[in-house]
């Protein structure tokens, strides 16, 4: 999934605990394998392959991940869409270069892209794509789906407490280490890997954040986010940072990526109407909180 994964349990044996990190490390892998789209041989990468010329049956795993997110898609009128591939793939390739891609390039990509050309069969757990050239991204949503079913293992597994985070997506439940009565999770500042402007606390939540500071390109010498708005085939850059909180991984790594797009406004409006989903979003410097972020929120460094 191209970044760090960590697992963390809390349970009175320490071969138990071996043994369930083992277990949830395999669940990623496996997922991993599955929905990478960067490895040839992934099963997304034969979707991508082979669903134009025929319906191609997939993995429950996968199909749970593509239902939802036609459901994001919907939900943020278009911001969320994993037929973004083609565009992903455009600046991944001119990010080595270092030069933009020309505007030609960019509309041919972005013609490929348009998630109601994306066809899903319950019935047989199919995938096809209407259009020619299209290409799969679960970049946005896979790591919280991995989140969430590492830590059912976990849960199976009866450990006390748990937490798994792969690349700033975490979700965590039970019993906090070392004795703390609650899980605390630390955002980073935008611009400073090393500092920490909130400390939140979790019990029994996800959250992601989706940021410009993560993954960003360098191209013409102006910094690029690894986050496109579908309907302009450009980079989102308003907002430096967006966390979500919400029940599932799954569900707030989707969005955090939508509200990237959605920017603040119509963001904030989608976050506050769904149901045990907050955001905290920082635009130049400054944060923008929904309805009840700050329930979640123990400490604010003092330099913000
Ligand atoms: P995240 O770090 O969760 O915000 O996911 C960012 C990744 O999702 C990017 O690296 C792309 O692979 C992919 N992506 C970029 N833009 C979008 C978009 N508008 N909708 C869905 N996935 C996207
Ligand atoms: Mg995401």
């Amino acid at each position: 999934m191209g970044t760090v994964a960590r697992v963390v349990v809390v349970t009175p044996d320490e071969e138990n605990a071996h043994h369930a990190i083992e277990q949830a490390f395999a669940t990623i892998k496996h997922l991993e394998s599955l929905m990478s789209d960067r490895d040839p041989n992934s099963q997304l990468s034969y979707v991508n392959q082979h669903a134009f010329a025929e319906p191609v049956r997939v993995d429950d795993a996968v199909f749970e991940v593509l239902i939802a997110s036609l459901e994001y898609s919907r939900l943020s009128e278009g911001a969320f869409d994993i037929t973004i591939g083609p565009l992903v793939q455009l600046w991944r390739t001119e990010q080595s270069s270092g030069i933009a891609p020309s505007a030609a390039a960019v509309a041919r990509a972005k013609e490929l892209v348009g998630w109601q050309n994306l066809i899903l069969d319950p019935s047989q757990k199919t995938v096809r794509f209407a259009q020619e050239g299209m290409k799969l991204d679960l970049g946005a949503i896979a790591k919280g789906y991995a989140v969430d079913k590492a830590l059912e293992d976990l849960w199976q597994l009866e450990m006390s407490g748990a937490m798994v985070d792969i690349g700033g997506n975490l979700r965590c439940y039970g019993k906090a280490p070392r004795g703390s009565r609650h899980w605390r999770i630390g955002l980073q500042d935008p611009r400073k890997d090393e500092n920490t402007v909130l400390t939140l606390t979790m019990d029994d939540v996800a959250v992601a954040t989706s940021g410009d500071y993560r993954r960003f390109a360098l191209v013409d010498g102006k910094s690029f986010s690894h986050i496109i708005n579908p309907s302009t085939a450009q980079s989102a850059q308003a907002l430096s940072s967006v966390t979500i909180i919400a029940p599932t991984a799954m569900q707030a790594d989707a969005l955090s990526t939508a509200i990237t797009v959605l920017e603040e406004q119509k963001g904030l409006q989608l976050v506050n109407a769904i149901k045990g989903v907050e955001s905290i979003l920082i635009k130049e410097g400054v944060f923008i909180m929904s309805k009840n972020a700050d329930k979640y929120i123990i400490r604010r460094s003092h330099n913000n």
